[in-house]
């Protein structure tokens, strides 16, 4: 969606139709870089520590500079102030590596509405299809230069996964690993719920650690429910309850559909997703 607020790093507030980045920005040209994306409900920031910890983590992961968290959270606080409209909008945090001749790394956020599409899909949930993700689950500890977990720039594969999706008729995507174990969405977190436990696959597994998974899965432990981070087996979706994609601005979705099979009891899926959409936004 189109940029409607534009901050640098050292908090000047830019027009956001203008152009930023010099041509040989490593962002651009390699994909070099790490991102965040937080939601913005009635003026705050959702998560804004485990977001500015987890753009850490990954800029450490990539050997980027520490990032100045500080700076991050005026750079925040200076997008929230310049949004107009009471609407929640997503904001997006973005270090780059910066210039290959200048080797400074370029750092800024954004704001932007979020789509239609993203708001019915917590409504009429979505199809997705599994697509393998060409690594077992073991990648992440063998081969660290995958940087898998590390939330980089370099999402052009996530967004083919969402393409190829889309040619299959599904919305949605669960990437599994060649060894049968359900990973993660191109922009989600996998969560199941079998009677009244939740469980998602855990970060060893090569995926990224969802701020949204570790909300929901507080509040859902506050109300009752045991929450466990464990391995899952791609046929584990087929036997569940409920089968949820969750993130920062989607919050939760409900796969009801999964490679063409509806998944689980609708009324039952209702009913849990309204459950957690209330545990989540209470949260
Ligand atoms: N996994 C991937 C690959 C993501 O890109 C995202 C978010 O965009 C998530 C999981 C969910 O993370 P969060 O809940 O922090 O938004």
């Amino acid at each position: 969606m189109a940029v409607q607020v534009l901050v640098t790093l050292d908090g000047t507030v830019l027009d956001p139709k203008l152009p930023l980045l010099t041509a040989d920005d490593l962002a651009a040209v390699r994909g070099d870089g790490v991102f965040e994306t937080l939601l913005v409900r009635d003026g705050a920031a959702r998560e804004e520590g485990p977001h500015l910890a987890r753009l850490a983590r990954s800029a450490a992961m990539l050997d980027l500079p520490e990032p100045d968290l500080d700076r991050w959270r005026g750079c925040i606080a200076a997008v929230v102030e310049h949004w107009v409209g009471k609407d929640d909008f997503a904001l997006r945090l973005i270090l780059s590596r910066g210039g290959e001749s200048s080797g400074t790394a370029t750092g800024y956020a954004t704001g932007s509405p979020i789509s239609a599409t993203v708001l019915a899909q917590q409504t009429n949930g979505l199809a997705a299809v599994t697509l393998d993700r060409g690594v077992s689950s073991d990648a992440a500890e063998r081969a660290p230069w995958l940087l898998l977990g590390a939330k980089t720039l370099s999402y052009a594969v996530n967004m083919a996964a969402l393409r190829h999706a889309g040619r299959l008729g599904a919305e949605d995507v669960v990437f599994t690993s060649t060894d049968g174990y359900v990973l993660e969405g191109p922009t989600s977190t996998v969560v199941l719920a079998t009677g009244r436990t939740l469980r998602t696959p855990p970060a060893e597994a090569g995926i990224l650690p969802g701020t949204t998974q570790g909300v929901l899965f507080r509040a859902a432990e506050r109300a009752g429910w045991e929450c466990e981070v464990g391995p899952v087996r791609a046929e584990d979706l087929l036997t569940a309850d409920g089968v949820w994609l969750a993130s920062s601005i989607r919050l939760l979705a409900r796969v009801h559909t999964l490679d063409g099979e509806a998944l689980g009891d609708a009324a039952t899926g209702a009913r849990l997703t309204t459950e957690l959409q209330q545990l989540l936004a209470g949260a």
